[in-house]
């Protein structure tokens, strides 16, 4: 038996574990705070992350702190929920156990909201050398490399290791795609050039390949057509049914022509882990795991899945519903909703999403919206997409901050964030310890 996680009492009435704090597993931790049930919300991070700025922050336009909350200040004088910095190892459904990176603990009711990672498709020197943006850490890693990059250009004259410290890859032509692609192309636009006008930018290159046969393939044709165009008009390289087939730092390999670029930025699906202790059959294709429309999973007593990492099938959604923000958060209020039905014993509710629309920013004034009642384009849809995202953003101040610094941004064409920030290891590295 491993050591209980430290310092939480055992609950009065029942205890919830959520593993995961992303878009499900915080608006659940919310919804149940101050109610009689006890909540553990354990999560590797002690932040909560925004994901669809996360773009921004690759790209300098936004701090990271901009679009990470910290779990403690959420939860200050919610005495019902109890934090842990941890990581999930493992489940064992019998004796209705977690074990974590911390300890392990008892549950009533075990919420798993894993969220997705990044998916390389078995390409092993891809996974080694390229880099994915799945979590704020990622996103900085990103905006220091194409900085120091630039700074490395500068060191050399020869042109083809200049144009591969100039040149940035993209793969995956869904919205995390085309988003980076259009910020990266706009900072060679209107930043890069007053930067580092020693380099030439006509050797720099902004690629961005798709598998499918267009960009934005889960939007409507009318957003994917609009998309690949203002992309282009951009100056980025948009190759549709291009996959690449290996890289290695240096060069990228396609399958009958090669790249120089030391920045291969992958966005091109995502699959989530399995979890020791689960039985096999349970897991759908991406290592989502099947559940029934009450995000329970067939057979485990207390075990529940939401958000990206969970598979359901509805009527209008076959093959599991898009791994998108908005299934999380309605996911997570029908599991609520249904909490409180299981206690006064009524018949639980099918959870039923309600697709609101999907968007993509592309640059200024350049953006598309799907919205259920109509399509918009160019400026419009951009107004939309920008106050969606201002709106869905946690807190007044950051909401300002972000405005402001947008504000700014388009007035000044300019991104004000270009520090390249780098900790310095003073002391014994501790990162391998707990927490
Ligand atoms: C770059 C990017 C842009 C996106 N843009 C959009 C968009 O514009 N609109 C949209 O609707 N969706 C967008 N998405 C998708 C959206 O972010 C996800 O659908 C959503 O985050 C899913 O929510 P979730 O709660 O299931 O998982 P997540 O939000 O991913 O949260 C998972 C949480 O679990 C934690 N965790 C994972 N494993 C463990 C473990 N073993 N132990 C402890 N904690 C763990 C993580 O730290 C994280 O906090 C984007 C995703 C990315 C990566």
């Amino acid at each position: 038996m491993g050591q209980k996680i430290g310092n939480i009492p055992e609950p009065k009435y029942k205890r919830i574990i959520v593993v995961g704090g992303g878009f499900a597993g915080l608006k659940l931790a919310r919804e149940l705070s101050n109610t009689k049930y006890q909540v553990v919300l354990i999560d590797k991070n002690n932040f909560h992350q925004f994901q669809p700025l996360f773009y921004q922050v690759a790209t300098a336009g936004l701090e990271p702190s901009a679009i990470s909350f910290p779990f403690r200040k959420i939860f200050q004088n919610k005495k019902n929920v109890h934090f842990r910095i941890g990581k999930l190892k493992s489940v064992d459904p019998e004796e209705k156990i977690i074990r974590t990176s911390i300890g392990q603990l008892k549950y009533n009711y075990l919420l798993l909201c894993t969220g997705a990672n990044t998916n390389y498709f078995g390409l092993k020197n891809v996974e080694e050398n390229a880099l994915g943006m799945k979590t704020t850490g990622e996103a900085l890693t990103i905006r220091n490399t194409i900085l120091s990059n630039f700074e490395r250009a500068l060191n050399t004259n020869n042109e083809n290791e200049q144009k591969a410290y100039l040149n940035i890859v993209i793969v995956g032509g869904g919205p995390t795609g085309v988003e980076l692609a259009g910020a990266i192309a706009e900072m060679k636009k209107y930043v890069l050039p007053k930067d580092y006008p020693e380099l030439d930018f006509n050797r720099m290159k902004i690629y961005l390949f798709e598998a499918a046969s267009d960009v934005l393939s889960t939007m409507s044709g009318f957003s994917s057509d609009k998309s690949h165009r203002y992309l282009k008009k951009l100056g980025v390289v948009v190759r549709t049914k291009t996959a690449v087939k290996d890289y290695d730092g240096c060069t990228v390999y396609l399958e009958s022509e090669e790249i120089p670029s030391k920045t291969l930025l992958w966005a091109a699906g995502v699959h989530s882990k399995k979890i020791k202790g689960l039985p096999d059959e349970i897991y759908a294709n991406g290592g989502r795991i099947k559940v029934d429309r009450f995000n329970h999973v067939d057979g485990l007593e207390g075990i529940f899945v939401l958000g990206d990492a969970a598979y359901m099938e509805e009527e209008k959604y076959p093959r599991g519903h898009p791994q998108v923000a908005q299934v999380a958060l309605q996911q997570a209020a029908n599991f609520v909703k249904n909490l409180r039905r299981f206690e006064k014993r009524k018949p639980p509710l099918k959870f039923k999403y309600r697709d609101l629309g999907s968007l993509a920013t592309i640059g200024r004034n350049l953006a598309v919206a799907d919205l259920p009642f109509m399509k918009f384009k160019g400026t419009v849809a951009w107004v939309i997409w920008l106050f969606v995202h201002l709106m869905s953003i946690l807190g007044v101040k950051n909401r300002l901050f972000i405005f402001l610094n947008w504000a700014w941004n388009y007035m000044t064409f300019d991104q004000t964030l270009r520090l390249l920030l780098k900790p310095i290891p003073k002391v014994k590295d501790r990162s391998k310890e707990p927490v």
